[in-house]
């Protein structure tokens, strides 16, 4: 199985790559945090990382990823 965002191989048992799977790891720990200090919900969450210019690249990537996914 591949990286549905860059095609490298995916860990067993896993969606991403490890690059990626860390990254989504990171993003749902934010949205714990932040979604729920500034009630918003995951579509806008994922919405406003994407925008942010500070997100990294990976996690952005994922956000991007995730927010098509569930359109
Ligand atoms: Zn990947």
């Amino acid at each position: 199985m591949k990286c549905p965002i860059c095609g490298r191989e995916v860990l067993p048992g896993g969606n991403f790559c490890d690059r990626h799977s860390a990254a989504y790891r990171s993003l749902l720990e934010g949205f714990k945090k932040w979604g729920k200090a500034m009630k918003i919900g995951w579509r806008e969450y994922l919405k406003a990382l994407v925008d942010n210019p500070n997100t990294g690249q990976w996690v952005k990537e994922v956000a991007r990823h995730l927010a098509e996914e569930k359109a």
